[in-house]
């Protein structure tokens, strides 16, 4: 996993003396230094800048810096703003500003004109501030003392966020087969999602595949069975059609590997020369952090992969999800999501087992897979789709319940949850939206952070969260569609 940092750039200027600069770059050394305790990754104190010319050229070193993901400002004094425009226009990497002060406290008795010299970021935040809504930049504002917890917290989603960027505009995908036949949201400009978010999507013949599962060795299947035998319990004796998996899940890697892709999608239409539709191969992989998305869903795929990363500890709880039924029950609404196989064990509340079942539909052999319930708790599901000429990506806010029945002949994972507002008006936002079937759902990604994702990617965004109405979210996006077409 690449390492990740960021970099702090104090705004100042030579108007107070050489004294005061010193104080202002000991203290934001010794602040970076601090927060980087509390946060995610690594703040780095890079400069104190007093001219143009040092805001051009750190400006430079972030954008052909591979490791730093986004840069962080801040004035303790005032720093004039034409100064900073130069090296904002050439500016490539996520932008926050932290409108912070040293000091907590306004210290009634030491206060005087030096003291208000030195400690002025009051009025060098907002000149600040002014330049980047002048240049409308897409940036993040995060006003408070930076010890606060709160604040750190919010920076360091903010981090995460960024990460996300970075992690998407090296993102490689892995496509097996096309889309599955005739259907329309999984489908999208691929040309336009590369120029802006990054992605490099290409296809694999799925024969390639076939062969090198043909090739992979028993001892290597044996040490897969054995990491198998250590997180999942085995609720089968049919260890041939489990093994029959980790073949799948070997192969798919090695093709993946080889090629430098974080995620991949395949479809039960073309399984040419597979017995088996990856079932627990897929779900062993997405555990891995790798992404993936059913029937050739590779926006899905893509997206899961990016809030994996995003995720605690750089994979974190999320996964391709499918809304497929209701439970529509007056006071008792849930929905309950699920897939045909895929679904990542990041989810689970418990141990998952592995057990072996028929598939519905795909006319092959039965496939083993993992059989879990979701844990409990808040979380989002998202769906990024393609409104031609502009991506949306959508995100509701959902509470997660234990499935209030056991559904013992069910043969796969499963979630159920509450959609915000309610059921059936979520229902109706998120059709009005164009949301997907397929979505990611995840419980250490909030809608705050996919939000600010988006925001840096220069793409729409759309929160379904307690307050929002059908009426309300249909005059939000009428007014979205004018925007987007004129940008
Ligand atoms: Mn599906």
């Amino acid at each position: 996993m690449k390492h990740y940092q960021f970099w702090f750039v104090v705004g100042s200027q030579f108007l107070y003396g050489p004294e005061v600069l010193e104080t202002v770059d000991d203290r934001a050394a010794q602040m970076a230094r601090e927060m980087s305790k509390a946060l995610p990754y690594p703040l780095v104190h890079k400069v104190t800048a007093k001219t143009n010319q040092e805001i051009s050229d750190v400006v430079k070193e972030a954008n052909f810096d591979a490791s730093c993901a986004g840069i962080i400002t801040w004035c303790h004094t005032f720093s004039p703003s034409k100064m900073w425009i130069n090296g904002f226009a050439q500016l490539q990497k996520p932008y926050c500003h932290l409108a912070t002060q040293y000091n907590r406290d306004i210290p009634n008795d030491e206060i005087d004109m030096d003291f208000m010299n030195l400690n002025q970021a009051a009025h060098g935040d907002r000149e600040h501030g002014f330049i980047g809504a002048r240049l409308r930049m897409p940036r993040k504002v995060i006003a408070g003392y930076w010890q606060d917890e709160m604040v750190q917290e919010r920076l360091g989603n903010w981090m995460k966020a960024a990460v996300g960027v970075a992690f998407s505009k090296d993102l490689k995908v892995m496509r097996f087969g096309d889309n599955m036949r005739e259907v329309a949201v999984t489908e999208g400009d691929k040309v336009e999602v590369q120029a802006k978010l990054g992605w490099q999507v290409n296809t694999w013949p799925v024969g390639e595949l076939a062969e090198i599962m043909d090739a992979v060795t028993d001892t290597k299947i044996d040490s897969l069975m054995s990491l198998y035998r250590e997180q999942y319990d085995f609720a089968t004796d049919d260890v041939d059609t489990i093994r029959y998996q980790a073949r799948e899940e070997i192969a798919i890697a090695k093709m993946m590997e080889r090629e430098g892709c974080r995620a991949f999608t395949n479809t039960f239409q073309d399984l040419y020369g597979m017995r088996q539709l990856p079932g627990l191969a897929t779900q062993h992989l997405t555990q891995q952090g790798y992404g993936y998305g059913g029937e050739g869903d590779w926006k899905v795929s893509a997206m899961t992969a990016i809030m994996k990363r995003m995720g605690e500890n750089g994979n974190g709880a999320s996964a391709f999800m499918e809304d497929y039924t209701y439970h529509l029950a007056k006071g008792h609404e849930y929905s309950l999501g699920a897939h045909m196989l895929e679904v990542c064990p990041s989810l689970a509340e418990d141990k998952p087992r592995i057990e072996v079942h028929p598939l519905g539909i795909g006319g092959r052999e039965d496939a083993a897979r993992l059989v879990f319930e979701g844990k409990v708790g808040p979380a989002i599901v998202a769906s990024l789709v393609d409104m031609g000429g502009r991506l949306r990506l959508i995100v509701q806010d959902i509470e997660c319940v234990k499935p209030i029945f056991p559904m013992p002949n069910l043969p796969v994972a499963r979630v159920m949850w509450k959609a915000m507002p309610n059921l059936t008006s979520g229902v109706e936002c998120w059709v009005i939206a164009g949301g997907a079937h397929h979505t990611v759902l995840s419980y250490d990604v909030t809608a705050g952070q996919m939000r600010d994702w988006a925001r840096m990617m220069d793409i729409e965004f759309v929160h379904i969260s307690k307050d929002t109405t059908p009426e309300k979210l249909e005059e939000e996006l009428m007014v979205k569609d004018l925007v987007w077409k004129l940008k």
